[in-house]
C-alpha cells in the first residue's frame, strides 16, 4: 500500500492530540504524511490573557505538539464558542481538506459534550463531501484544485465517550496505543497554558491524568495497556473499508 496522507482536524488546540496522537504517531511510522488542523487558536482558553496573547501562546503550543510528532499544523482561524454550520465556514474546511487531499480524515464526532466540537465534526463531513465537486468554489486565495475522491472519514471519541444523556457511545474498533502513549502525552504537555490552567483550578496534574485515565479505559477494551477508540462514517458515499486499520497493519 502507498503511504496514505492524514488530515486530523479538530476544534481546538490539544483536542487531536487527547484523542488520537497515539494513533497519528502509529500512522506516522508506516510512513503515512500527517496533516493536523485545528478549527481555532483557543481564544477563549485562558482567565488572565485577553484572547489575541492567548491565541498566540496556544498557535505556538499546537505548532510544538505536531512538530514533536513530525506533522504539519494549520489553524483555520475560527473563533472559539463561535464555530458554526454556514457555507463561508464550508468554504474554509474545504479548502483545508483540498490542499491537503487526505485519504484518511480524522475528525471530531458529531455528538460530543460542546458545540464547537460538534459543529466541526459537521463542517469537516460537508467538507469532505464537497471537495471533491470541481464545480463547487471556495471563494479563498490561491484555491486548490477539487480532490480526486472521498476520503475515509473517522470519528474521535466524544468526551468521556458518552452522549448528550451519559449514554456511552460505542466505538467501532480501539487501536493499541501503548507503544506511542508517550510520545501523546509529551504532546499534550505542549498545552502547558492549558495544563496549568487545570493544575491551578484542581491542584493536580489533571490535564495529563485525565489523559493517562481515558486512554487506559479504552485500552481495557483491547486487553491493551492504552488505546484510543473510532467510529467510521459509513454513510454514501464514503469508502466503507476501515483504510486507517488496514494502513496500521500495513509493514512500515
Ligand atoms: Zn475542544
Amino acid at each position: 500500500m502507498p503511504p496514505l496522507r492524514i488530515l486530523a482536524i479538530h476544534a481546538h488546540p490539544d483536542d487531536i492530540e487527547f484523542q488520537c496522537a497515539g494513533t497519528l504517531a502509529l500512522l506516522l511510522e508506516r510512513g503515512c504524511t500527517i496533516h493536523m488542523a485545528t478549527m481555532t487558536a483557543g481564544d477563549c482558553g485562558s482567565a488572565e490573557l485577553g484572547p489575541e496573547e492567548i491565541s498566540a501562546v496556544r498557535r505556538g503550543e499546537a505548532k510544538a505538539a505536531a512538530d514533536l510528532l513530525g506533522a504539519e499544523y494549520t489553524c483555520l482561524e475560527f473563533k472559539d464558542l463561535a464555530v458554526c454550520v454556514d457555507n463561508d465556514s464550508r468554504r474554509r474546511v474545504t479548502e483545508v481538506v483540498r490542499r491537503t487531499r487526505p485519504d484518511i480524515v480524522i475528525t471530531a464526532p458529531p455528538v460530543d459534550y460542546m458545540s464547537d466540537h460538534e459543529l466541526t465534526s459537521r463542517l469537516v463531513r460537508d467538507a469532505t463531501f464537497n471537495a471533491s465537486c470541481p464545480n463547487y468554489v471556495t471563494h479563498q486565495w490561491d484555491p486548490a484544485p477539487a480532490t480526486s475522491r472521498i476520503p475515509a472519514l473517522y470519528y474521535v471519541d466524544p468526551i468521556e465517550g458518552v452522549d448528550w444523556y451519559g449514554v456511552p457511545i460505542e466505538p467501532d474498533f480501539t487501536v493499541d496505543i501503548s507503544r506511542t502513549f508517550e510520545l501523546k502525552l509529551n504532546m499534550l504537555a505542549c498545552h502547558d497554558s492549558q495544563r496549568a490552567w487545570l493544575r491551578k483550578q484542581h491542584g493536580l496534574d489533571e490535564y495529563l491524568d485525565g489523559c493517562r485515565r481515558w486512554s487506559a479505559q479504552r485500552g481495557q477494551l483491547i486487553g491493551t495497556t492504552y488505546g484510543e477508540s473510532f467510529r467510521q462514517h459509513k454513510g454514501h458515499p464514503y469508502p466503507h473499508d476501515n483504510v486507517l486499520l488496514e494502513a496500521l497493519r500495513a509493514e512500515g
